[in-house]
């Protein structure tokens, strides 16, 4: 099998994402969590390969020298084209990671110009005039003007994607995009002439995304959201180098005992767990308890419930609670107290006979899946746009894990997440 995209994602649930994103084409998705240890066979490869690092905000260095290492496995075995996949916010600082990383997978490629676009209409994130818009909010009038990590205090990309590259940047802006894929080409190439390495570009619909990916077909590595890998394998199929029809995934059936894990605090986290609370067995984990007292009584309690009966275990909680906790324990401290918790858990679930998991938070759902030991997911059908299942095997089980990022999905996606595995 030949790997049509080779893809690298800053965190997990994006790579989760983006996963879901190039399923719905049927097509195999192969998503690797981590660096790669060691080669794979070439019957071993899937069209779609992704590799989920976790370089969102490391270090400038520690970021490129990863996403470089992660270029180099997809290119030993054989992919033709490269995509750089961030947040739909444009997560980065006037540092990086998201500027410097192209220029180095750019270098790397030996090619001058790359393009980023970060839209998900579906989701609400749009591109106009190369402003950023969350919903109908401007991207530093969102919420994401407020982040721990990466506050975004500006909706321009050019301004944002500036300082961190050493380049060049430039728009195709709507206008283009609007003009047909032919047009679109002639501004890339128009703007390459002006000696533009980065250009941002427009997109309002998912129309847009199809017309800027065909655009690009030649980039060797393009950049952005998930959303502008979505046209990409009917763009493939249509050139004649991937068949639709031919190597579909089959989902395995999966049918051991079910549980939700929650460690993300986002507010529509914060729903779904209210909605779920109703309708499972629920235990709330307080991470002063936790630092007290340890895993125990929560272990305590998972095996005292059958593995097949809904179960919820969230440490999700209201800001201010979160803060009263972070303030006695440490940010760092009180966030890991619960991911080591939810990791355990998951852990004992499994060997309880728990086979269907359901994680919620991006950070939760790395300290779950190492947990399992899983390094390898097949991508399955779609629970809600960027939120696909996905399935391992573990200690010779399938085992199928919803890994869902805090904001996505709606407030009855926990209980949706198991009817959709049923109807697979
Ligand atoms: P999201 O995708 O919503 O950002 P993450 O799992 O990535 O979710 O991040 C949430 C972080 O908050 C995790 O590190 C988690 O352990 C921590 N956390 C969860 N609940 C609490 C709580 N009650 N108090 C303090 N920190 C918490």
């Amino acid at each position: 099998m030949t790997i049509l995209l080779g893809a690298i994602a800053d965190d997990f649930t994006g790579a989760t994402d983006l996963a879901g994103l190039l399923a719905r084409s049927g097509c195999p998705v192969s998503l690797r969590i981590g660096l790669p240890e060691k080669d794979e066979p070439r019957d071993g490869l899937a069209p779609f390969e992704i590799i989920a690092l976790k370089c969102r905000t490391v270090a400038v260095d520690d970021a490129v020298s990863q996403t470089r290492a992660a270029l180099d496995w997809l290119a030993r075995h054989g992919a033709q084209k490269f995509y750089w996949k961030y947040c739909s916010t444009f997560d980065s600082t006037d540092r990086g990671n998201i500027g410097p990383v192209s220029e180095a997978l750019m270098a790397a490629l030996g090619t001058g110009q790359t393009l980023y676009c970060p839209a998900f209409p579906e989701n609400g994130r749009s591109i106009f005039m190369g402003h950023l818009f969350v919903g109908q909010d401007r991207l530093d009038e969102s919420p994401m003007k407020d982040h721990p990590l990466t506050p975004m205090r500006d909706s321009s990309l050019l301004r944002l994607l500036g300082p961190q590259v050493k380049g060049k940047v430039g728009l195709a802006n709507r206008l283009s995009v609007a003009r047909g894929a032919d047009a679109l080409k002639a501004r890339f190439a128009e703007l390459k002439g002006q000696g533009i390495a980065h250009v941002i570009v427009d997109a309002v619909a998912d129309e847009d995304l199809a017309t800027i990916a065909e655009a690009s077909l030649d980039f060797p590595l393009i950049t952005g959201g998930s959303a502008l890998a979505m046209p990409l394998p009917a763009l493939f199929a249509r050139a004649g180098r991937l068949s639709l029809t031919g190597q579909r995934f089959s989902a395995p059936p999966v049918t051991g005992g079910q549980i939700v894990l929650s460690g993300s605090c986002s507010a529509m986290t914060r729903r779904q767990v209210a909605h779920y609370e109703g309708r499972a067995a629920c235990l709330r984990l307080d991470p002063l308890l936790l630092d007290a007292e340890g895993t125990g009584a929560a272990l305590f309690w998972l095996r005292s419930q059958s593995p097949d009966q809904p179960k919820l275990i969230y440490a999700t909680a209201e800001p201010e609670a979160v803060r009263a906790a972070q303030d006695r324990l440490g940010v760092e401290r009180a966030g890991h107290l619960i991911e080591q918790a939810l990791a355990e858990l998951a852990l004992e679930a499994f060997r309880l006979g728990v086979r269907r998991f359901v994680v919620a938070g991006g950070e939760t759902s790395g300290a779950v899946a190492s947990a399992l030991g899983v390094s390898r997911l097949s991508v399955g059908r779609e629970i809600a746009p960027g939120v696909p299942w996905t399935y391992a095997r573990k200690d010779g089980e399938p085992v199928a894990l919803a890994l869902k990022s805090g904001n996505f999905g709606t407030e009855a996606f926990f209980s949706d997440a198991f009817d959709v595995l049923e109807a697979r």
